[in-house]
């Protein structure tokens, strides 16, 4: 295979991914320009693939399946935290023109920002820590988050609108996480679980995105406790 081209068949055939939104997406996105040069000829392997700072770029299948977790209109307005490559970026604007997102790495921030841009994907991206989620654009339809967080970070379950989708991996460590999706209707979370998974942790001690918090957080922190007690 030329490294800038895709196989035949790309997507693979992901038995439970039909959401056509999604699968165009995943089909029209060039993988192989979010990854390092030196791994462009793996890009459409359904693999996780290191893009430098210790980072990864998801495996294609479990782009598609949060993505499709977030059921995404050509309306909705989305907040990723942890932009990596850029690609899931990608994949979200290829859908929707309203996509924000947050990255801790200045330089991978920089960098994907740039890469979308060039492609023509109009997302905004911010460096910082992105359990604060980025309150000015809020509320979201959707949220999604690409790296593992010991719990659910307040602020993002307060900027979901209602009937907001938000998917999270939750866990301590690289060995034990779960995705969860969280829907908001009128103002009460529920959860689902999506599966196992393997990320990169997200950064930043829970405690930090709390000094400051209020009233309301706080409640969302204790509606939060109790669905994943
Ligand atoms: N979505 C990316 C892959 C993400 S890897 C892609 O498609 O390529 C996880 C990313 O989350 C890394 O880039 C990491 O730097 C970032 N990250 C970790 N902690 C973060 C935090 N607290 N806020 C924002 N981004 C964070």
């Amino acid at each position: 295979m030329n490294a800038s081209s895709r196989p035949d068949r790309w997507p693979p055939h992901w038995p439970d991914v039909t959401d056509p939104l999604v699968l165009a997406a995943i089909a029209a996105v060039p993988r192989h320009l979010f990854v390092p040069p030196q791994h462009r000829e793996a890009a459409y392997e359904d693999i996780p693939l290191p893009i430098g700072h210790g980072q990864t770029i998801s495996q294609p299948y479990i782009v598609a399946l949060m993505t499709q977790a977030l059921r995404l209109t050509r309306a909705s307005r989305v907040l990723e935290i942890g932009a990596g490559s850029g690609y899931q970026a990608a994949v979200l604007a290829h859908i929707t023109p309203h996509v924000w997102s947050v990255e801790t790495l200045p330089e991978l921030a920089r960098a994907a920002e740039e890469r979308l841009h060039g492609l023509g994907y109009p997302v905004q991206i911010k460096t910082g820590d992105g359990r604060l989620g980025w309150p000015e654009h809020a509320p979201y339809d959707a949220i999604i988050v690409t790296a593992a967080s010991p719990d659910v970070p307040p602020a993002l379950a307060a900027q979901l609108g209602d009937g907001g989708r938000l998917v999270i991996p939750v866990g301590e460590t690289i060995w034990k996480q779960t995705l969860w999706l969280l829907v908001k209707t009128r103002g009460k979370l529920r959860r689902e679980f999506l599966g196992e998974v393997r990320f990169v942790p997200l950064v930043g001690s829970p405690a930090s995105a709390t000094a400051e918090e209020d009233v309301a957080l706080a409640e969302i922190r204790r509606e939060l406790d109790e669905l994943f007690r």
